[in-house]
């Protein structure tokens, strides 16, 4: 990485991104932090109107700035952006360029921030494949592109999902998840099924759950959620952070496409899931409760 980092890196972390195509990085550019929503902190903090959305690391936007000076021969001013939509924008005038930029670029590599500067600067045609390519496997930087559709609730009866997420944070990524996390709505049970029976007509029967989705993640709104079905006394901590945990890594690892197929757990992902500490004893929890989930 040619930019300084701000983050200390845990050895997890570390060894994680050192592995050949581990795929998780930091959900910001390690030159820029990300200010929360206000709208979505469990505590309230506001900032006043026009507060930046990113502190930016300074020297890791003058070294590029003065890349792209270097190349333009004139005057640039760079500034570092956290949009969600438009990651490259730039303009001319009186001979200054004008180029707006998000921030997964400060910690690119030399190879990338290279076709950044002949993309911006001359416009060519393979700078503009690579720096594409570049924005695509970095999409998970990219903040939420619309606000959580749903009131967030974290405080359970039994476990408190917040706290939780904090601790796997610190523990697995560094503290550098900043998903949102919520306790999802019970909602209508999807176990009102038509059944057939022997004779004519059709009559509703109420059977059991046939699969039960613990946790989802959205990434438009970068926020997890989790079954109401597990805040129960008789659902051990331990499997609820597991659930939360394979959730964290969907935010942190973006689906890989392997032959035009979308693999949303691919090896890597089940590699990085077997390090959480209980796995083995989850599974095994899961397997045996899975007839009680399904019927809560
Ligand atoms: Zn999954």
């Amino acid at each position: 990485m040619a930019s300084p980092q701000v983050f200390p890196l845990t050895p997890l972390l570390r060894r994680a991104a050192r592995a050949p195509g581990a795929g998780l990085v930091p959900r910001v550019a390690p030159a820029a932090v990300r200010v929360p929503d206000p709208r979505q902190l469990a505590l309230p903090i506001s900032f006043p109107p026009g507060y930046p959305q990113i502190f930016v690391h300074e020297g890791a936007r003058q070294a590029l700035e003065r890349r792209l000076t270097q190349a333009y021969q004139r005057p640039v001013l760079l500034s570092v952006t956290d949009n969600a939509r438009r990651m490259i924008s730039c303009s001319r005038r009186n001979g200054i360029l004008t180029a707006r930029i998000h921030h997964m670029f400060l910690d690119a590599g030399p190879e990338v921030q290279d076709a950044l500067v002949r993309y911006v600067v001359k416009s060519e045609r393979d700078a503009s494949q690579l720096v594409g390519k570049f924005i695509d496997q970095n999409g998970h930087r990219i903040r939420a592109t619309r606000p959580a559709s749903c009131k967030i609730k974290t405080q359970g009866e039994h476990h408190d999902l917040l706290a939780l997420l904090h601790k796997l944070s610190d523990r697995y990524f560094a503290g550098q998840v900043d998903a949102l996390i919520t306790w999802g709505r019970a909602g209508k049970r999807p176990d009102m099924v038509a059944a057939k029976p022997a004779g004519k007509g059709r009559k509703i029967v109420k059977t059991p759950r046939r699969a039960i989705k613990l946790g989802t993640y959205s990434a438009t709104e970068r926020l997890i959620r989790i079954h109401p079905v597990l805040d129960k006394p008789w659902v051990p901590r331990y499997f609820v952070s597991f659930v939360i945990y394979h959730e964290m890594l969907h935010h942190l690892m973006p689906a890989t496409v392997v032959g035009g197929r979308r693999l949303l757990h691919p090896p890597v992902f089940q590699a990085r899931e077997r390090m959480f500490r209980d796995f083995e004893r989850a599974i095994a929890w899961e397997r045996r409760h899975l007839h009680r989930l399904l019927r809560a």
